[in-house]
């Protein structure tokens, strides 16, 4: 199974090749040259196997390069006891047509667990495949969440070393505690005087300065990157669509081969078109919903075939969905057009006028998978606290949205059993869910405010996140943004 571009279609490359590399010379991401099957023979034997056992399944059908031992050891390092629930990605049902998909069992309580505690082990075998013998530092910028999931995958894996770049001003209490308290021994973990963009443009400068890659190289280094346009941060996502089917149908709720819904809260469109490529192997999806907060780019997207960002930026609850560019719809682009010109030119249009349009072949084709809907703050608050006191379930923000839209689809559409994929732990954004359930936490900072959400809910916190102000803090760096080269340097010297 070989791998090409979305902007050059006779770019064609290994599995290990596309990990590897992440992003294609021309820019494009890679995406499979066909998208393989599964029978529903085979999705129904899924249903008595482990979720590691799943992952085989699936994996194997796209990394064709990889033999079953290495697969197999990539996904025991991936997920054991570093998750902590034996399912993995454990089902709660609601009713018995609305299950709620737990991504969140991992060791930084968000559903970036599931893909970043297996990046490193597929990047590291990828390398090592394609013939690389430098090790690799892997630069991260970050607004939080991604921050966190990357290091503690990268924590400690051999060949690799992780510095990660947070704003001064820009992440939360409970975010900041989780870097700063980071163990292992090839980590590194920064505050940058400024906010989010002032990191990103100062991790980008480092990245295309040519003469200090040189530098870096010498001394056995290169750096990358571990943000979800690689293909490597994808795939593993696709596994837990399989696994909701099959235990949505041990559940009794459904039987083979009837359709499934997945409402998804959705940023940078990675975990949604994961469901995409599960329906395209042959899971019985029927619609895949694609739920925005009050940054609804991708709801008028799917509206209308018009993309564009050209619109305000709202900071929200839920910012991991605070996104106007949603990389990843490239892929579906191409894969739909099969037309690798039809997207360079799509993405160059983005890149200089902030908007494109696409024809009616195109939009239809996307909406016959994907429905979608947005909600604002205000909704979302209310949904976290009809689903704490109708349900008994306690939601994140971002979970929340997933609901709230759900809800809408339902009072004009048909009510088909869906899956409500879960993204973060309540406990990551403990203000705001505090804040639904009506009580006064201005001030309070993070441990306080993770005590007072147990005590109001009587839901247990999250270990990883449990005495979190009691771990010895590792990292009090600060640097300038003109500095971040230095800091590198330093690190790698
Ligand atoms: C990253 C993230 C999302 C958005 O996922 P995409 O793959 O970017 O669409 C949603 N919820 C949470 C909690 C996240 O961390």
């Amino acid at each position: 199974m070989n791998y090409i571009s979305t902007r050059n279609k006779g770019y064609s490359v290994s599995a290990a090749e596309a990990i590897s590399r992440g992003l294609a010379p021309d820019g494009g991401l890679f995406v499979p040259e066909t998208i393989p099957s599964i029978s529903m023979d085979e999705i129904r034997n899924m249903g008595s196997m482990s979720y590691q056992e799943r992952a085989l399944v699936i994996l194997e059908k796209y990394l064709s390069d990889f033999s079953e031992e290495e697969l197999k050891d990539i996904i025991s390092a991936s997920y054991g006891s570093n998750f902590d629930h034996k399912d993995v990605t454990p089902l709660h049902f609601v009713d018995s047509s609305t299950a709620c998909l737990e991504l969140w069992h991992g060791p930084t309580c968000a559903f970036k667990d599931l893909a970043l505690q297996m990046l490193p082990h597929l990047l590291t075998r990828s390398l090592k495949k394609c013939g690389e013998t430098r090790d690799v530092c892997i630069l991260v910028a970050t607004s939080g969440d991604t921050g966190k999931a990357a290091l503690d995958g990268f924590a400690d894996v051999d060949g690799t070393k992780i510095i990660v770049f947070y704003p001064d001003d820009g992440v939360s209490n409970v975010q900041k505690l989780q870097m700063v308290t980071q163990a292992g021994g090839n980590v590194l973990v920064y505050a940058v005087k400024g906010n989010f963009d002032d990191a990103q443009t100062g991790v980008k400068k480092i990245f295309g300065d040519k003469a200090f890659a040189d530098v870096l190289s010498e001394r056995g280094y290169f750096l990358s990157s571990a943000n979800s346009i690689n293909w490597g941060r994808l795939l593993p996502q696709i596994v837990y669509y399989f696994s909701a089917y099959c235990d949505f149908v041990n559940s009794g709720n459904i039987s083979w081969g009837d359709i499934l819904d997945y409402a998804v809260p959705t940023g940078n469109f990675g975990d949604i078109l994961a469901g995409w490529y599960a329906k395209k192997m042959g899971l019985p999806v029927g619609n895949l919903i694609c739920c925005s907060n009050a940054n609804n780019v991708l709801t008028d997207f799917l509206n209308t075939g018009r993309y564009n960002k050209n619109r305000p930026f709202y900071t929200t609850i839920s910012p991991s969905m605070d996104i106007l560019v949603s990389s990843n719809l490239e892929r579906l682009l191409f894969t739909v057009s099969q037309n690798d010109e039809l997207v360079s030119d799509l993405m160059k249009q983005l890149f200089s006028e902030g908007s494109y349009q696409v024809d009616d072949a195109i939009i239809s084709s996307i909406r016959e998978d994907f429905r979608s809907g947005c909600c604002d703050d205000t909704e979302t608050k209310d949904m976290i606290r009809k689903s704490y006191q109708d349900e008994d379930y306690l939601i994140d923000t971002h979970t929340a949205v997933a609901f709230r839209v759900l809800e809408q689809y339902r009072t004009e559409n048909a009510n088909v059993p869906t899956v409500v994929l879960s993204t973060a732990s309540p406990y990551k954004f403990c203000d705001s869910v505090l804040s639904a359930l009506g009580k006064n936490v201005d001030n309070c900072l993070g441990a306080e405010l993770i005590n007072a959400l147990n005590e109001t809910t009587g839901v247990k916190a999250p270990e990883p996140l449990k005495d979190l102000d009691k771990r010895e803090v590792r990292f009090t760096g600060v640097t300038e943004k003109e500095d971040m080269i230095t800091v590198v340097d330093q690190f790698l010297a």
